[in-house]
């Protein structure tokens, strides 16, 4: 079924103890859609670019089926840009630049062949744009959204409007800390679903992910890797595996979401073993489900 996504594409600088990258793609929404892409053919991208950015990007995410009449090109603007330096722990990161650019002005139009959408993956970018999304849509079945804390700093009014609209909200927990001003994760969740959310999914990156909802909590561990490289974009593909998944089987069941999560964690852990996007785009189905397997394995034990 139809994936809508929407979410910064971006050009961002990395550095990590493992090596540097100058001005490579990523982008929230770049992620979700490469990661979605491998479980539903049905994916409409909503972002926003300049003229810098390489027409080459834009055709291979259309070769894999995604839909780019919603992506708009800005002839004098240039493209969001990031760039942020990892700690040595690879969990921790600065942010050492953000430049809106053309996203600072972006009032997200559907185009009319996006509007009866009915799974909405809300990446991060401002509230107000996920706002204008959300009023778009004719026939919403279940939407997810993600957000940093960037955007509780300069917008938090706008983004917990944002939130009170949405099914399930995505974030770290230093964020879940922050927007609900509790520091037990629980107490966090709670505070949260006052404002609106069924479910929340609280991310630890290498600890994995706990999925809430008021009375079930279901907990992925992250795959334990040998070698991260770049964990740029590890939550947007983690949450474009989720989201993927639940567009693919249409099921918004407890249970379907405890499979979504392991999906967007097997994503997720392809996402950080090479920098950008880099191992994202080289993935098959055979690949997905060896590492989907060893989740299972993983996680399963005989009491
Ligand atoms: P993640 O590592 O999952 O938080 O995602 C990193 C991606 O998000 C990078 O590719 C950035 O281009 C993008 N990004 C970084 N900061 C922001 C922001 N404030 N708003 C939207 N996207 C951002």
């Amino acid at each position: 079924m139809s994936l809508l996504t929407v979410g910064t594409v971006a050009f961002d600088s990395i550095e990590t103890p493992y090596g540097k990258a100058e001005k490579v793609i990523g982008g929230a929404c770049t992620y979700i859609s490469w990661a979605a892409s491998y479980y539903t053919d049905d994916i409409r991208l909503t972002s926003i670019v300049g003229h810098d950015f390489p027409a080459e990007e834009i055709k291979t995410l259309e070769a894999r089926g995604v839909n780019m009449e919603g992506l708009k090109i800005v002839k004098d603007g240039l493209t969001f840009f990031w760039a942020g330096r990892y700690h040595e722990n690879m969990n921790q990161r600065d942010t050492l630049t953000t430049d809106l650019n053309v996203l600072d002005d972006f009032d997200p139009e559907l185009p009319d062949s996006y509007k009866d959408s009915k799974y909405i993956m809300l990446g991060n970018l401002t509230p107000d744009i996920q706002i204008r999304v959300m009023e778009q849509l004719t026939d919403p079945q279940f939407v997810a959204l993600d957000t940093m804390n960037f955007w509780m700093d300069i917008a938090m009014d706008r983004l917990k409007e944002a939130i009170s609209k949405v099914d399930l909200l995505t974030i770290n927990d230093e964020e879940a800390r922050q927007l609900s001003g509790e520091y037990s994760l629980v107490n966090a969740a709670q505070k949260i679903f006052e404002m609106g959310p069924k479910y929340l999914v609280i991310k630890k990156g290498e600890h994995g992910a706990l999925l809430m909802s008021k009375d079930e909590m279901f907990f992925a561990p992250a795959l334990p890797l040998a070698l991260v490289k770049d964990p740029t974009g590890a939550g947007d593909t983690f949450a474009g595996g989720l989201m993927g998944h639940i567009a693919q089987t249409g099921d918004t069941s407890f249970d379907n979401l405890k499979r979504a999560v392991i999906h967007g964690s097997a994503m997720a852990s392809f996402c950080v073993e090479e920098f950008s996007l880099d191992k994202l785009k080289t993935l098959d189905k055979d690949q997905i489900a060896e590492r989907i397997k060893r989740f299972t394995q993983m996680m399963s034990v005989d009491l």
